[in-house]
């Protein structure tokens, strides 16, 4: 049988770590197993749903690579893929629920439902609806819609118990007991989410179903569904929640961003996909996490999906895409960190080769200390902003200052710097010896005030590659002036 699964998500919100990680397992599956990955809207709330968020979502799984090959926007052989291009169906196969004695018309209004909800809540019974109208000869039923009142469709739970094998939870069950006459659809003629999803499952011929854990009760009603029907229900496999830290679930607190901000924020779509991945499955081979898309098709494996909640740890997220980040040559980083200089306006929008090179130089300088792209900003802003007002009051740098002997290195290595025209690497060198000689220091007593003379700050890139990219980037026509060695050392010195 070959296997179809999909994506479904409701466009009422940007995808988040949890929506993406759940269609991540779907493409996993189907791509190792040769399948369909097919992507559904799932709009049939109205109110909430909008365009600009499936148009939103789309863009977020290309850029992820979790592309799919039928659906919204690709269309196949099952479609409309969007729900709400779907009503006419799901009204017919309501139909044949009605016909057969399996639904029934709800005449109750909001505001009986809500006198029985208080009368549940005050005697501490479980919310569910008491099943008055199913009562309602069916007959009778018809005529009252037809005249005009207003009517919502719902289901006739069966007594018992309804159980299935869950992939990654095991055997599960529940008593019909438990869950109230559930509505199909709305007295607008829309289908509720249950329904809607038998329905388009069923003729999508979706064969597994890869959603979120908080959908286990969902797929209860499901199963009602498929059996009243008497379709053959999919495989079904639950992805446990993720969690913050803090054991509490993921929300933007945690900084569980959209995934346009992790896109913003310079973590590449490979690395994003490694780490979720991760979230909730680990590869056979311990210690093997760092995988591109092809690997983790050939290791995915859903029956090895922990039930156990996944953490979202920021810490190994940046320790993933650092992982992908070394892999990329020189070019290909230059290329991608461009863009966040250019938004500082540090750089022209159009760089000449000599300034590619130059920057490429600044990205090998600062690379060890990236996390993410953007963490470029933070990393040459002392290269591109040198600020020694601001930088010598901080704290570590005034403990460098206050170390015998450290501000005599300075007044020394900036006499001598001033003694040069321009400085390449070799009178640098030649310049430290110098001072090492007159001072008499050596090792971190003189490299830490020489820093603070070139940089103002106490840690940060080599200084033999920082000296070259100031002297170089000081004769580069920029939108800002970058300052040369002798400049940058002045301005210390007269700051102290
Ligand atoms: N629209 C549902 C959601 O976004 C889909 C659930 C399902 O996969 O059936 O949670």
């Amino acid at each position: 049988m070959t296997v179809r699964v999909r994506f479904a998500p409701s466009p009422t919100g940007h995808l988040h770590v949890g929506n993406v990680r759940t269609a991540l397992y779907n493409w996993l599956f189907a791509r190792q197993k040769k399948g369909t990955f097919i992507l559904r809207v799932e709009d049939t709330d109205l109110a909430r749903s909008e365009r600009r968020f499936e148009e939103q979502l789309m863009e977020d799984l290309r850029w992820l690579s979790l592309v799919w090959t039928e659906g919204v926007d690709v269309e196949g052989e099952h479609g409309p893929y969007r729900q709400t291009e779907r009503f006419d169906l799901y009204r017919e196969y309501a139909e044949r629920l009605l016909n057969e004695g399996k639904a029934y018309h709800c005449f109750c209004s909001a505001q009986e439902l809500e006198q029985e909800r208080q009368r549940q809540l005050a005697a501490g019974q479980p919310l569910r609806y008491s099943g008055k109208c199913r009562i309602v000869p069916p007959r009778k039923a018809r005529r009252r819609v037809q005249e005009g009142e207003k009517a919502v469709l719902r289901m006739k739970v069966r007594v018992g118990t309804v159980a299935f094998e869950d992939i990654v939870f095991g055997p599960l069950h529940i008593e019909c007991s438990e869950i109230g006459d559930f509505v199909l659809l709305r007295s607008d003629g829309s289908a509720q989410y249950n329904f809607a999803c038998v329905v388009d499952d069923t003729l999508m011929e979706i064969t597994a179903v890869i959603r979120g854990e908080g959908h286990i009760s969902n797929t209860y009603r499901q199963l009602l569904l498929y059996e009243a029907f008497g379709f053959k229900p999919p495989h079904f496999a639950h992805l446990s929640t993720i969690l913050g830290k803090d054991g509490s679930k993921l929300s933007k607190r945690h900084g569980a961003t959209s995934i346009d901000e992790f896109r913003q924020q310079g973590y590449l779509p490979v690395a994003l996909v490694n780490y979720l991945a991760l979230l909730g499955w680990a590869p056979r081979k311990e210690g093997r996490e760092i995988l591109t898309l092809e690997q983790l098709i050939a290791e995915f494996d859903l029956s090895r999906v922990h039930r156990s909640p996944a953490t979202f740890d920021w810490e190994k997220l940046n320790w993933v895409n650092r992982s992908h980040l070394k892999k990329l040559d020189r070019s290909h980083l230059t290329e991608l960190v461009t863009p966040y200089l250019q938004g500082r306006a540090w750089i022209p929008s159009e760089p000449s080769p000599e300034i590619k090179h130059w920057i490429g130089d600044v990205i090998e300088a600062v690379f060890k200390y990236l996390n993410k792209l953007e963490d470029v900003l933070r990393d040459a802003e002392l290269i591109f902003d040198f600020s020694p007002e601001k930088n010598l009051s901080e704290t570590h740098v005034q403990e460098v200052l206050s170390a015998d002997g450290a501000v005599e290195v300075i007044r020394e290595f900036h006499t001598r710097v001033q003694q040069h025209q321009s400085l390449d690497l070799e009178a640098y060198k030649g310049i430290i010896a110098e001072v090492k000689e007159a001072t008499g220091q050596k090792g971190k007593n003189l490299f830490h005030p020489v820093r603070v003379a070139l940089t103002a700050q106490s840690s940060g890139p080599e200084l033999d590659k920082l000296v070259c990219i100031f002297e170089q980037g000081s004769r580069l026509e920029l939108p800002v002036k970058i300052l040369g060695v002798k400049e940058r050392v002045q301005a210390v010195v007269e700051h102290l």
